[in-house]
């Protein structure tokens, strides 16, 4: 095994270098404010042991990854009665897509897609107040995370109620189908404060460990979620977490992943480690770059993957 201390010293040195960075999401303006020239790596190892380096304690918008922790919220509310509203198809289009939705009645593909994850927001509003739901999912995560100091960035969450026309357009779309319970806009309210949590790899990296852990907080540590549901959530990150580009990063880094369009990438190598990085810069499909790239580069290296011993 590779001194992994170095190799993410390594591998931040050599991304914070690149000059083909991909673009930063401008349809949410503060996204596009982000400085692309950012780059951050965290390794939590099995063990515990945290590898950091580059910009690895700064918080960003975690967006799409969010949709783990919603999810995982999700199951312990209503367990696989939450498979009746949401598929666990890859979509084979783009997170934002509408296409599907009017042949597959309102039912999305997968909660990783947007309307999946309006679908599992609007699951974690029931019998509660928008802002009591997005306290409940705060309060998750920091526990997850060890860390209490994480926090919404209202900036944005409020820049995507301005401009978020297609998720208005999605929520009301499955509203018709009566796969949205609530008032549309409440469930909307409650997708984009979760989007516009702001974490830092460190913070992300320690918030996935019950994914490598089998569902366990740590090792002999309290539990999470069951090991079957940690398996099952590492299974829909591997086949969903990246939209339609999601088969070429199990390809290229063979590990469970999810991509939000703030640049951060979530990765679990389990029993081995959970990993996040963070480059703002995007592919065409909406996934960071240089994040992918990075984890290819750890994924060889280390030999971590979930398709090899
Ligand atoms: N909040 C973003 C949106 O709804 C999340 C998308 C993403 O991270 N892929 O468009």
């Amino acid at each position: 095994m590779p001194d992994i201390a170095r190799l993410v010293r390594d591998i931040a040195e050599e991304m914070r270098g690149a000059e083909e960075r991909g673009k930063v999401a401008t349809y949410i303006p503060p996204l596009a404010l982000v400085d692309p020239g950012h780059f951050g790596l965290c390794v939590v190892t099995a063990d515990g042991e945290v590898h950091a380096a580059g910009d690895s304690e700064e918080p960003f918008s975690i967006q799409s990854v969010s949709k783990v922790f919603a999810l995982t919220q999700a199951l312990g509310k209503v367990g696989d009665t939450l498979w009746r509203r949401v598929g666990r198809e890859p979509s084979g289009t783009p997170f934002n897509s509408i296409v599907q939705l009017e042949r597959e009645q309102g039912v999305p593909r997968n909660p990783f897609i947007n309307a999946g994850a309006l679908v599992v927001a609007d699951v974690n509003l029931a019998g509660h107040q928008p802002r009591v739901a997005i306290g409940e999912l705060l309060r998750f995560v920091r526990y997850l995370a060890d860390d209490e100091t994480i926090t919404v960035d209202e900036v944005v969450a409020r820049a995507e109620q301005a401009t978020g026309f297609r998720n208005v357009a999605l929520a009301n779309y499955m509203k018709a189908f009566g796969n949205i319970t609530h008032a549309p806009e409440l469930t909307l309210g409650v997708y984009f404060h979760q989007c516009a949590i702001a974490m830092s790899c460190r913070q992300l990296a320690m918030a996935g460990r019950f994914l490598m852990h089998g569902g366990l907080y740590e090792p002999g540590g309290p539990r999470v979620v069951s090991a079957q549901r940690a398996r099952r959530i590492n299974a829909l990150m591997l086949t969903c977490g990246h939209y339609d580009a999601s088969g070429d990063f199990a390809f290229r880094v063979g590990l469970p992943g999810k991509s939000g369009v703030g640049g951060g990438i979530l990765a679990v190598a389990p029993g081995k480690a959970a990993i996040a990085v963070w480059s703002p810069g995007l592919n065409d499909a909406g996934n960071s770059m240089l994040g992918t790239f990075a984890l290819e580069r750890l994924a060889e290296a280390t030999g971590w993957s979930v398709f090899a011993p």
